[in-house]
C-alpha cells in the first residue's frame, strides 16, 4: 500500500484541478491520496468523482494556516472532518476572506516598485481558490521578475520582505479543537520546517496535544534530520501517529507523489478516528 496523505490542487496554490491530482496519484503508483488544499475543501466533489475514476482511495482533508500568540505559523493538516461544521466552516472561511485583502495589500505594494496588477494575479487563481502567495509569485515569473515560485519566495515574498503583508489565521490549539469537534483528524504539518520561518517550542506542541491533535507529519522533505528525531521522542511520549507525505503542489513545488509515505496501520487509525466524512473507495 502506498498511502501519500498531503497533496494540493488548484482549489489552493497546487497547479493542477483536483481530478488531475487524483490522475497524477495513481499514475505515480499510490493507492491512497490525501486532497489537502489551504483553508478550502472545495475540491472534494471532483476529486471524489477522480478518485473512483483512477481506482485509488481519496482521504477528503484540508491544510488550516495558524498563528500563534509569538507570530509563528503553524500548518494544520484535517482528514475526514464533516466540510459543514459551523465553527470549522466560520473560521477558514474568516481566513479566506481575510487571505484576499491581504494579497490586494500586497500587489499595491509591489506594484510601487514591479510591474504587477491585480489583474495579473487573479488571472493565475482558478475561481474561487484560496489566494496566496504563490499565485503573486505566478504573476512575477509571468512578469518576468523572477524565475520561478522558489526564486519568489526566496526574495520578495518572505516573511521579512518589506512586500509582505499578514492575514487573520486562528491559534494552532484552538483550530485544533475546531477539527476534533468537527469530526476530523488533526495532525501537525510539516512541524520543523525551519527553512519556511521560526518554528514552535514545547509549548505549543503541549497545548496542541491537549487540544486534541492526533498526530505528526514527520516525513517530510521541509523537516530537517534533527528535527525528526525530536518529534518522533515527542509521538512517543504521548502516543501521537506518525505520518510521511509529499505535499505535492503540481509544477509549483519540486516535491513529487509518493516521495514519502504513511504506513497502513496509521492509515487505518486515521481512518477509524475520522468521523466527519469517509475515505472515497
Ligand atoms: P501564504 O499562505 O499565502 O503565506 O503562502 C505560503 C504558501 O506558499 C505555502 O503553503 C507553501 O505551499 C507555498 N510556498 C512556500 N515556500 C515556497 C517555495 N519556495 N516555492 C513554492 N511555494 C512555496
Ligand atoms: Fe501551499
Ligand atoms: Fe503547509
Ligand atoms: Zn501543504
Amino acid at each position: 500500500m502506498r498511502i501519500d496523505l498531503h497533496a494540493h490542487s488548484n482549489v489552493s496554490d497546487g497547479t493542477e484541478p483536483p481530478a488531475a491530482v487524483m490522475a497524477a496519484a495513481a499514475a505515480a503508483g499510490l493507492n491512497v491520496v490525501a486532497l489537502t488544499d489551504h483553508d478550502s475543501t472545495d475540491g472534494w466533489a471532483e476529486a471524489s468523482a477522480a478518485a473512483l475514476d483512477a481506482g485509488i482511495a481519496l482521504v477528503p482533508g484540508m491544510e488550516i494556516s495558524c498563528r500563534t500568540e509569538e507570530g509563528i505559523s503553524v500548518h494544520l493538516l484535517s482528514y475526514l472532518h464533516d466540510p459543514a461544521h459551523p465553527g470549522l466552516l466560520e473560521e477558514i472561511t474568516k481566513s479566506k476572506d481575510a487571505r484576499t485583502s491581504r494579497a490586494e495589500r500586497m500587489v499595491t505594494l509591489l506594484a510601487e516598485d514591479y510591474p504587477l496588477s491585480w489583474d495579473d494575479v487573479i488571472h493565475h487563481v482558478a475561481p474561487g481558490a484560496t489566494l496566496g502567495r504563490p499565485h503573486i509569485a505566478d504573476a512575477l515569473v509571468a512578469a518576468g521578475v523572477v524565475a520561478d515560485r522558489n526564486e519568489a519566495f526566496a526574495s520578495i515574498l518572505t516573511s521579512h520582505s518589506r512586500y509582505f503583508v499578514q492575514h487573520y489565521a486562528p491559534e494552532p490549539a484552538f483550530a485544533v479543537e475546531l477539527v476534533r469537534a468537527a469530526g476530523g483528524v488533526p495532525v501537525f504539518a510539516h512541524p520543523v520546517a525551519s527553512s519556511r520561518g521560526r518554528i514552535v517550542g514545547e509549548r505549543t506542541y503541549l497545548e496542541m496535544i491537549d487540544a486534541g491533535l492526533a498526530g505528526l507529519e514527520i516525513d517530510h522533505r521541509d523537516n530537517p534530520e534533527d528535527g525528526r528525531a525530536y518529534l518522533r521522542t515527542l509521538a512517543r511520549k504521548h502516543g501521537l501517529l506518525v505520518t510521511g507525505s509529499s505535499d505535492y503542489h503540481g509544477t509549483g513545488k519540486p516535491n513529487l507523489l509518493g516521495e514519502n509515505l504513511t504506513s497502513p496501520e496509521v492509515f487505518a487509525r486515521i481512518e477509524e478516528l475520522g468521523t466527519g466524512s469517509s475515505v472515497v473507495r
